[in-house]
């Protein structure tokens, strides 16, 4: 791999190919966290981050529908190496966004980002020992072109063109609105109005008692029902540990007390699944009017895990509910009309809005296409090695969090090993690198463990994980602290080689081309 000698703020030229030694694809949580680790860990190696939005931080940028929010806590959605300064666990979208554009300002991040950049293929040339990356510039269409020696996706996991609508009959006929959630027009006035909120998922659990705040009344509508959970917005140890430990310190114990408690609340429910049940219904009998109908709205069909938890911030949604303004409905559609909804029990929603919170479109590395050597990457027939590399796919990482706990906890991991495998190519004189299986005892598996609707329609696009480490994938930040973080990079399954890349250009040529 050659030495950063790139001048990566210019903008790469039609008439010569820019090189970096890291190419870094997306600028959300994953993409600023690999821009910390490079900069922090490969500090000779040069890296840029392409961009396909104009702004940064990914889905906390995209997504502006009312209450929007985390449903994990900011200890473990932050980043380990930016304390979240604040008492508040559960932050709203604004917030976020304002710490993530905060962070990459704070380390020059945002300097490196080149914005309006959608990467759209790399191709792979072993005779070269590098990827050549093709973008399309979001402006003018115009074609971009660079070439890197890793290439790193942090290109989130579903497609941001589209959400995910079910084909429900007759939409054509209601005369009110209908919206996702995904493009949540900034304008909307629903005050006095009555709204549907299609959904039973995280989305839809933060828009009702949001939007119940200002509208006539909201249904929520789910064809059935998922685990809900109050936990309390603020963090009652972190207010005490802030005050008495240096806030590095503080941010580290509170960070450690939650995956702790994540990671056994994911346990209990996986092999005592009566006993959460039974938890979370003394919960919800706790929060709900005397005589809720809990088994029809929230008693779930599935294990508690087997899907993601809804985290309901204070019980706000079950304060909604035993006001007036809001009703659950468990029912199926049966179509739209003019009015509203006709369930399939004969019963009709009249609204005004109706707002599809029917989730996202699962896409794996941001919809780019993938070629080795002149073949093209199946992602369906690859294997995920510890998480974050493909097998057979030279000098490549993508990240891809956890389904079980806050999304940064496996990203911020996957950024350490990234610089830890580019730090130790260069100092073995490697060009490349690749994980190989080559045990015929391991067998594939489904990427994730998990039911969603997303995952599950998307299952035949994703990757397959493997039965035995490093292909298997744990759900676990304590077992991938050891898996990714600690284990040595050369464990006989990732196969180096040292080629005869081409050097990098030198500063001063590619500086003169800009
Ligand atoms: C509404 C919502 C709430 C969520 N809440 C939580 C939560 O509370 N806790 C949690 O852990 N997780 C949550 N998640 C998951 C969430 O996506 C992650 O927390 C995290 O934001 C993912 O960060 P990322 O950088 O990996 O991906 P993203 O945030 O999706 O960012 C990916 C970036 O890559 C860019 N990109 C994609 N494709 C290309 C391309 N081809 N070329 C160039 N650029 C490209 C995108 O424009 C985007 O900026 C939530 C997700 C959603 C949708």
């Amino acid at each position: 791999m050659s030495t950063g000698t790139v001048d990566l703020a210019s903008e790469s030229t039609s008439d010569r190919v820019e090189h970096v030694d890291v190419l870094v694809v997306g600028a959300g949580i994953s993409g600023i966290g690999a821009g910390y680790h490079l900069q922090h860990e490969c500090p000779g190696k040069s890296y840029a981050i392409l961009e396909a939005r104009e702004a940064i931080g990914g889905t906390w940028d995209l997504f502006r529908y009312p209450g929007i929010r985390s449903d994990s806590d900011m200890y473990t959605l932050g980043f380990p190496f930016r304390p979240w300064d604040s008492d508040t666990s559960i932050a709203d979208g604004q917030s976020i966004l304002t710490y993530l554009r905060e962070t990459a300002s704070a380390y020059g991040i945002d300097q490196k980002i080149r914005f309006g950049h959608r990467v759209a293929r790399a191709t792979w040339s072993s005779e070269e020992d590098r990827w050549t990356v093709e973008a399309t510039r979001t402006d003018t269409g115009q074609s971009v072109v660079l070439t890197c020696s890793f290439l790193f996706m942090c290109t989130g996991y579903y497609r941001y063109d589209q959400g995910f609508t079910p084909n429900f009959p007759g939409t054509e006929r209601f005369q009110g609105r209908i919206i996702h959630p995904q493009f949540w027009p900034e304008d909307l006035d629903y005050a006095g109005q009555r709204v549907v909120v299609i959904g039973s998922g995280a989305t839809a659990a933060t828009l009702v008692p949001s939007m119940a705040e200002k509208a006539g009344h909201v249904t929520m509508l789910q064809r059935s029902p998922s685990y809900m959970l109050s936990i309390p917005g603020q963090d009652p140890l972190a207010g005490i540990v802030r005050r008495l430990l240096p806030i590095r310190r503080a941010y580290s114990v509170v960070r450690w007390k939650n995956v702790l408690i994540q990671l056994g609340l994911f346990k209990l429910s996986r092999r005592r699944p009566k006993l959460v049940k039974g938890l979370i219904r003394k919960d919800l009998e706790r929060r709900l009017p005397a005589g809720f109908d809990i088994d029809t709205h929230f008693k779930p069909r599935y294990n508690p895990w087997d899907q993601r938890f809804c985290f309901i911030p204070d019980g706000d949604l079950f304060d909604a509910i035993r006001g007036d303004s809001v009703s659950v409905v468990t029912d199926e559609i049966e179509t739209f009309t003019e009015k509203g909804i006709r369930l399939r029990s004969g019963r009709e929603l009249e609204a005004d809005l109706i707002v599809t919170a029917t989730g996202l479109i699962l896409q794996p590395i941001g919809g780019a296409e993938l070629v080795v050597d002149g073949q093209p990457v199946e992602l369906p027939t690859s294997m995920v090695y510890k998480g974050c590399m493909l097998s057979g796919v030279p000098n490549f990482a993508l990240s891809f969090g956890y389904t079980n706990a806050s999304w940064t906890l496996k990203a911020d991991l996957i950024c350490q090993y990234v610089c830890r495998l580019v730090n130790h190519m260069e100092s073995h004189g490697y060009t490349s690198c690749r994980p190989v299986n080559r045990d015929p005892t391991v067998t594939e598996t489904p990427f994730v463990d998990f039911t969603p609707g997303y995952f599950l329609r998307a299952m035949n696009q994703l990757p397959k994980q493997g039965s035995k480490i490093p292909w298997r994938l744990h759900q676990n930040y304590v077992r991938d602290v050891r898996l990714i973080k600690r284990s040595p990079v050369e464990d006989g399954v990732l196969q180096f080689s040292a080629g005869q890349a081409p050097a990098a250009a030198p500063r001063t040529q590619v500086a003169a081309a800009a």
